[in-house]
């Protein structure tokens, strides 16, 4: 073993959460450590969050040009070199890797670039990915792992090589047909883009819809957006086998209610959900207890079992957002510095990057009427926002929910043009218990979105009614 080396503050992993908080403690003083295996800053600016934005937008420049004629814009024919979409991905990645290893060295933390195991509480072995070794104890140790793709345990699937998020926005060829297994958020917005970019796709999800955390008609929405656009959409649908590889060719035994079947196609996307990087890194050695699901067990303090250690983020099973891994951050900094911050009660938005784009903040009516909360609704067809006429971006709808008894607002969906930004006016209010009747009487500035909430508002019914009896301004 090599000699042990000392720092007050040990992070495993530079994620959102575990680099804001080395750039903090190294800042005020403290003696501080990160251990990175591979991606410079986390899965956010290399594998996830912004590479599929930047690639869903070059999807969407992809829809311009074929969609030019309806703007008054002459193009040509238009292809997809997808070497193009990958070189620009990739400079935007590149970019972000050298920034955050700017802000590692300005704030004089030590990166060390390894895979770290634990060998008893507080101290670790990391293997270097440069080769060697070295052991580092902490005083106090945070754990942010993140979480990676699940594969599903279906007969031929691991054999058939499928791409993950990571391999898909890595492609530098277009896929002739893509089968996406699942329906959540990262086989939607991958699906979308994919489709836009020239191959043919079709989504296999389990379940009765898309988008399982949304209200049926939010979800029916979707489907029929997807559908106008080309994209096959199966429901009800379980996959039993699958055979070949992926890239070459593959062959996928179905069951629906409408029988079995066989699809073909020539790539495999599995986004079937995210399993926490908890595994095999020796956390029974350092005493953390895991929960049947393989997450980190904390408090609401983000507190392990363990005096002095912490995770954060998507392996502490937050709800898996880069904004929440933030949020962490700042319930650990702050506790920390003698707060009491904790991640009770928050109000956490959250949107799908789809065309419309889907926001969502607060309750819907699935969980209000599941919790028995009696509420108002208004919903109005994007339509009616003159921003989205404007724009020619007329899909989607908003809907908002109002307490029955109060002007308090329970919760907001908008699937539609802009409505990842309106979200934040709704959130704000919410945040500070305005009543809604704030935001329908606000002077909005036109045309935007936001002007929309206005007469949203304006259609709440008056009537307080039961969470079976629902109201409805439609
Ligand atoms: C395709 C996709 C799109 C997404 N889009 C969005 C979005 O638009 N908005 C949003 O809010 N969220 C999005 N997410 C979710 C978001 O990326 C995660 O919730 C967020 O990155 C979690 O951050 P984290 O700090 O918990 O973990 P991570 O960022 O995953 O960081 C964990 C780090 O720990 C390292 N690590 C793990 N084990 C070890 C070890 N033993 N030794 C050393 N290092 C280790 C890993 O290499 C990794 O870099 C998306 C996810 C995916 C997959």
């Amino acid at each position: 073993m090599p000699e042990l080396e000392r720092y007050q503050i040990l992070i495993i992993g530079s994620g959102e959460a575990g680099k804001h908080l080395a750039w903090t403690m190294a800042q005020a003083g403290h003696h501080t450590a990160v251990v990175e295996r591979k991606y410079i800053g986390g899965s956010c600016p290399n594998i996830a969050c912004l590479p599929s934005k930047n690639v869903i937008r070059s999807a969407k420049a992809h829809w311009f040009a074929r969609h030019g004629a309806e703007y008054g814009i002459k193009t040509g024919p238009v292809s997809t070199d997808m070497k193009g979409v990958l070189d620009r991905k990739r400079k935007m990645v590149e970019h972000g890797v050298q920034f955050h290893l700017d802000r590692f060295r300005a704030t004089g933390v030590d990166l060390i670039r390894g895979e770290a195991r634990f060998v008893s509480p507080k101290t670790i072995e990391v293997h270097l990915s440069e080769g060697g070794t070295r052991a580092i104890t902490g005083q106090r140790v945070f754990l942010d792992l993140g979480a990676r793709a699940v594969m599903p345990d279906i007969p031929g699937l691991r054999a058939a090589k499928p791409m993950s998020h990571v391999e898909a926005l890595d492609l530098d060829r277009l896929p002739e047909h893509v089968i996406v297994l699942g329906g959540g958020y990262v086989g939607l917005e991958l699906a979308q883009a994919l489709h836009r970019f020239g191959s043919a796709v079709s989504i296999i999800e389990r379940g009765r819809q898309i988008a399982a955390a949304e209200d049926p008609d939010v979800a029916q929405a979707l489907v029929d957006n997807f559908k106008s656009e080309g994209i096959e959409v199966l429901l009800e649908t379980a996959v039993r086998k699958v055979e070949g590889v992926s890239g070459e060719g593959v062959r996928i035994g179905i069951e629906n209610p409408r029988g079995n079947q066989t699809l073909m196609a020539t790539d495999l996307l599995v986004a079937t959900g995210r399993t926490p990087n908890t595994q095999g890194i020796g956390l029974e050695a350092a005493g953390i207890e895991l929960d049947a699901r393989g997450y980190i067990k904390v408090n609401e303090r983000l507190e392990t079992g363990v005096d002095g250690i912490w995770a954060m983020g998507d392996c502490a099973g937050s709800p898996q957002f880069t904004h929440v891994a933030y949020d962490d951050f700042r319930v650990v900094r702050d506790n920390l510095n003698g707060g009491s911050r904790t991640t009770r009660d928050r109000l956490i938005p959250y949107c799908m990057f789809t065309d419309p784009e889907l926001a969502r903040v607060g309750l819907n009516e699935t969980e209000a009427k599941r919790r028995g909360i009696a509420y108002r609704v208004a919903k109005m067809p994007m339509a009616a926002v003159l921003r989205a006429v404007a724009l020619g971006e007329t899909r989607g709808f908003l809907k908002i929910l109002i307490d029955a008894q109060s002007e308090r607002i329970l919760g907001f969906t908008a699937l539609g043009t802009e409505g990842t930004e309106m979200l934040a006016a709704v959130q704000t209010a919410m945040l500070g218990r305005l009543p809604y009747t704030t935001l329908r009487d606000a002077i909005f500035t036109h045309p935007t979105t936001a002007e929309g909430l206005v007469f949203l508002l304006s259609s709440v019914p008056a009537e307080a009614e039961s969470a079976e009896g629902r109201s409805s301004a439609t």
